[in-house]
C-alpha cells in the first residue's frame, strides 16, 4: 500500500488546513488543543461552540454517508483530517460518542424515523451522547447486564445501574443496553434503548479518578422513561446492535485518539534535549524505540482499517487497539523518566479552589494512559479475540471455576 498523499489527498489536506487556519482563532486557539481525557471539563462551553463551527463548515461526522448529513469521507480523508486537526492543536472534541459510536450504529441499524430524529443534532453538535453498557457485574462480560426495561403503554421504564459512564454528566442522551426479557438466554433478552438523561428517573454521580477529574460516572436509572420507538434494531436484538457499536469503538473511532501521539512524543523528545536527559543512554534507546513503534503503529493502523466498510471491525482492529493502548502507557512512563524528579511535582495551572496546582500535560497523559488498556475492551479481552479469531484457537472455556 502506498502511504504517500495522492494529488486528491494533497488537495483535501490543503482544504482542511485552510479551514483550521481561518477558524481556529481567538477563544478556540487559546484552548491550545486541550479538553481531552482527564481534562474533559477544560473550556467545555468554548469547545461546544467550536463543535458548531466545525458543523457549519461541514467538518463533523466526516465518515457518515452524505445522505445522513456526513461527507462520505474515505478512510484516508478521515486520517488526513485527524492528522491536521492534531497538528493544529485544535480543541478536544465534545461528542466523540455521538459521532463515532451512536451515529454509525443508527446508520446501520436505526429506522428512518430514528435516523431523522437523532442524527442531525449529533451532526450539528447540539445533542451529546454517552454509552450505557458497563455495570458493576457486567464489564468484559457484557451479556451479564442486569438493568431492566419494562414496557408501560407507549414507554419503556428503565431500572438499574450503569458504571464508568464517560461524560454522562454532560450528555443529553444515553444508549443503554438493558434486559427486556428476563426469561430469555443471556444474549437474547437484551435491547438497545435510547434514553434521555434530563429526567427525574436518572441520577448521575461522578466518580473521582486519578486525574482528580470525573470523566466517568455512576448512572442510576430509577423508573426512567423513554418512548417505545426508541429501541434500536428491535426488541431482543440488543446484543447484535451492542456488538456493532463496540466494533466501531475498536475500529475507526479509536483512530482519532492515536493521531495526537506524534505531538506528544515530539514534546518528550524536545524536553529530553532541553533538560539534558537526552544524554542518558537508556532514555535515548527508549525514545528511539518509541519513535519506531509509533511509526509501525501508524502504518499498521492504516493497513488494518483500510478494508473497514461497515460495522464489523476486522480482528486486526484488536491488534491495533492492543498495540496503541500498551504503547501509550509505556510512553507515559517514558515521559515521567524524562521529567525525572520533576515528575513528582504538580506543574499545571494553579487551582483556585484549593490553592494547589493541577497536573501538567505529561503527568495527565501518564495517568490517563492507564485506562486505555481497559476501555473499549481490555488488553486481555483483545488477546482472547486475537486467539480465537486470528489464531483459530478453540473458544475460551465458559463457566469453568
Ligand atoms: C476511562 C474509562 C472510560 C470508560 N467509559 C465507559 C463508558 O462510557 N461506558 C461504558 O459502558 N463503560 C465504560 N468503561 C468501562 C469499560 O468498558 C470496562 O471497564 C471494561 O469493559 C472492563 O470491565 P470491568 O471494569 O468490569 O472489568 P472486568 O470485566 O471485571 O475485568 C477485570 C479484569 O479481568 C480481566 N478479564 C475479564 N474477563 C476476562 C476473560 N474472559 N479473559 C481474560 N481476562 C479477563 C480484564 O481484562 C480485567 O483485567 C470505561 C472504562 C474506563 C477505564
Amino acid at each position: 500500500m502506498d502511504l504517500r498523499d495522492r494529488p486528491e489527498d494533497v488537495a483535501f489536506r490543503h482544504e482542511v488546513r485552510c479551514f483550521l487556519h481561518e477558524h481556529l482563532v481567538g477563544e478556540f486557539a487559546e484552548l491550545g488543543g486541550r479538553g481531552g481525557s482527564g481534562d474533559e471539563t477544560f473550556g467545555f462551553e468554548v469547545r461546544r461552540r467550536w463543535e458548531r463551527v466545525l458543523a457549519e463548515g461541514g467538518w463533523t461526522c466526516l465518515g457518515w454517508p452524505v445522505e445522513h448529513g456526513g461527507r462520505g469521507a474515505s478512510m484516508t480523508e478521515q486520517v488526513i483530517f485527524n492528522e491536521e486537526y492534531a497538528r493544529a492543536a485544535a480543541p478536544g472534541r465534545v461528542n466523540v460518542v455521538g459521532e463515532g459510536l451512536l451515529g454509525p450504529t443508527l446508520i446501520h441499524y436505526g429506522t428512518p424515523e430514528q435516523q431523522a430524529r437523532f442524527l442531525p443534532p449529533v451532526r450539528a453538535g447540539a445533542e451529546l451522547w454517552c454509552q450505557g453498557y458497563s455495570e458493576p457485574d457486567a464489564g468484559s462480560d457484557l451479556a451479564n447486564v442486569k438493568t431492566r426495561a419494562v414496557r408501560d403503554g407507549d414507554e419503556w421504564v428503565v431500572t438499574g445501574q450503569k458504571v464508568w459512564t464517560s461524560l454522562a454528566h454532560q450528555a443529553d442522551w444515553c444508549f443503554v443496553v438493558c434486559r427486556t426479557d428476563p426469561a430469555a438466554s443471556r444474549h437474547r433478552g437484551l435491547s438497545y434503548l435510547l434514553v434521555p438523561m434530563d429526567q427525574p428517573g436518572v441520577e448521575v454521580r461522578p466518580i473521582t479518578q486519578m486525574t482528580r477529574t470525573s470523566e466517568f460516572n455512576e448512572v442510576f436509572f430509577d423508573g426512567a422513561r423513554t418512548q417505545v420507538q426508541n429501541v434500536v434494531g428491535g426488541v431482543g436484538d440488543g446484543w447484535r446492535v451492542a456488538l456493532a457499536t463496540l466494533a466501531f469503538e475498536r475500529g475507526v473511532a479509536l483512530l482519532g485518539y492515536q493521531l495526537g501521539f506524534r505531538r506528544e512524543l515530539d514534546r518528550i523528545v524536545a524536553l529530553a534535549a532541553a533538560n539534558g536527559k537526552s544524554g542518558d543512554p537508556v532514555l535515548r534507546q527508549r525514545l528511539a524505540q518509541a519513535h519506531i513503534e509509533l511509526t509501525i503503529m501508524r502504518y499498521n493502523t492504516l493497513r488494518s482499517l483500510s478494508g473497514v466498510d461497515g460495522p464489523v471491525a476486522p480482528p486486526e482492529a484488536s491488534i491495533a487497539k492492543l498495540f496503541w493502548g500498551s504503547w501509550h502507557r509505556r510512553l507515559g512512563e517514558l515521559a515521567m523518566g524524562v521529567l525525572g524528579p520533576a515528575a513528582t511535582v504538580l506543574d499545571g495551572e494553579p487551582l483556585p479552589e484549593n490553592g494547589g496546582y493541577g497536573l501538567g500535560d505529561l503527568q495527565r497523559s501518564f495517568l490517563v494512559a492507564r485506562s486505555e488498556t481497559i476501555y473499549g475492551g481490555s488488553n486481555q479481552i483483545q488477546r482472547n479475540i486475537i486467539g480465537e479469531r486470528v489464531l483459530g484457537l478453540p473458544p475460551e472455556p465458559k463457566g469453568v471455576a
